[in-house]
């Protein structure tokens, strides 16, 4: 598809071409992406990939060395934040020490429509009630959790109805469990709005359970763009099969058959349709859920003969660390006891996944 149409009037973002640089370093590259109306779109990608640096490019916080921004189908490239109609949370709150929730949250109306007193009232509390902290209007951030802290962030980025929320890591600095929590709740919000939002985060995990879709990111560029149940089962490069879901990924040749991939010795069977040229150098992934634990009683299956090193309980499961010939592979397994020593790892060949050489520079 054309990445570039213009008057598709469902697109909220349009980002084409960017490229921004820090004197000689180049923090984003060519990146081209639209986000529909209503969506929740998600950057994700290890450390110093350039997700900050486009979330701040789509408010304005960055200035772009080549390439455009859009919202709402207006260019905005050489726009100030301030007149572009978006909301910001960053990780660290920042809250105005000295002002209530209240007035924090007022904040976010100063520039708009309802100053006028008695509306700012009802809203603000309409948007406390949003966040689920009615009653908390005359605390200071200084008497708020972090989760709490962060919803009133929320709340006043939501405050002056933003076309578009942009959230930066909103949940780094808070523990797991309220991590998780919050995701949820986050995500409620967004439905319920259907507020178009970007939301920034090296958490692969994280990034799955909330989007509609992702991109994931790599040294400035983006490496796959689509939903999160594709870029989990059909990871498009090794970096997105490394980055996403703890993949076990294996180089080799096409054996002679063309229908096997040998690996250090192992012939390891390539899915239906997944023919390759004989001798070709390929590499495939295999989630580690798609592999089982067996004493072989699959005589069909493929096996590979490995033995245990560490096993790690996960609650509902086992994630077990192996050795295979000379490599490490993981196995995640449901079963109600660790599994140890000698083991054989069975699987369909359905499940190994073919990852195309990269194109250069494609994300499509
Ligand atoms: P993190 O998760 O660590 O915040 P990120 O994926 O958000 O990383 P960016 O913050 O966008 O990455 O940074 C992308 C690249 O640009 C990095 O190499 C970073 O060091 C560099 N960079 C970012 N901001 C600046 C700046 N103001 N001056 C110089 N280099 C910068």
């Amino acid at each position: 598809t054309d990445g570039n149409s213009k008057g598709a009037d469902n697109t909220a973002v349009e980002i084409t071409e960017l490229g921004v640089d820090f004197g000689s370093v180049t923090a984003l590259a060519d990146v081209s992406l639209s986000i529909d109306d209503g969506e929740f779109f998600t950057l994700v990608g290890p450390s110093g990939c350039g997700k900050t640096t486009l979330l701040r490019s789509i408010a304005g916080l960055e200035t772009p060395s080549r390439g455009s921004v859009s919202l709402g189908g207006q260019d905005v490239t050489d726009e100030p934040p301030e007149e572009r109609n978006v909301g910001i949370v960053f990780q660290d709150y920042s809250l105005f020490p000295h002002l209530s929730v209240a007035e924090n949250v007022a904040y976010g109306l100063q520039f708009h429509d309802l100053s006028e007193s008695r509306d700012t009232e009802a809203r603000v509390t309409e948007l406390l009630e949003l966040v689920d902290l009615a009653g908390f209007s005359d605390r200071e951030p200084g008497q708020l959790s972090g989760g709490q802290k962060q919803r009133v962030a929320l709340a006043r980025a939501l405050a002056p109805e933003p076309d578009v929320l942009l959230l930066d890591e909103p949940l780094s600095a808070l523990d797991a469990q309220l991590r998780k929590e919050l995701r949820v709740q986050i995500k409620t919000i967004q439905r319920d709005l259907g507020i178009t939002t970007v939301y920034v985060t090296h958490d692969q995990a994280e990034a799955l359970a909330i989007s509609d879709r992702i991109a994931v990111m790599r040294n400035g560029r983006l490496q796959q763009v689509d939903t999160p149940e594709t870029v989990y089962r059909q990871p498009a490069s090794r970096a997105v099969a490394e980055f996403i879901g703890d993949n076990n990924v294996f180089e080799g040749n096409v054996a002679d058959d063309g229908r096997h991939l040998d690996v250090g010795g192992t012939l390891v069977p390539l899915p239906e349709g997944g023919n390759r040229a004989a001798g070709q150098s390929r590499t495939v992934s295999i989630r580690p859920e798609a592999l089982s634990v067996t004493d072989g009683q699959r005589a069909d299956a493929p096996t590979l003969s490995a033995r245990v090193e560490t096993v790690e309980f996960l609650g509902d499961a086992y994630r077990v660390h192996c050795r295979w010939n000379d490599r490490s592979i993981v196995v995640k397994t449901a079963a109600t006891t660790p599994p140890e020593g000698a083991v054989d790892l069975q699987f369909d060949a359905e499940d190994v996944h073919i990852l195309e050489p990269q194109r250069s520079g494609s994300t499509r």
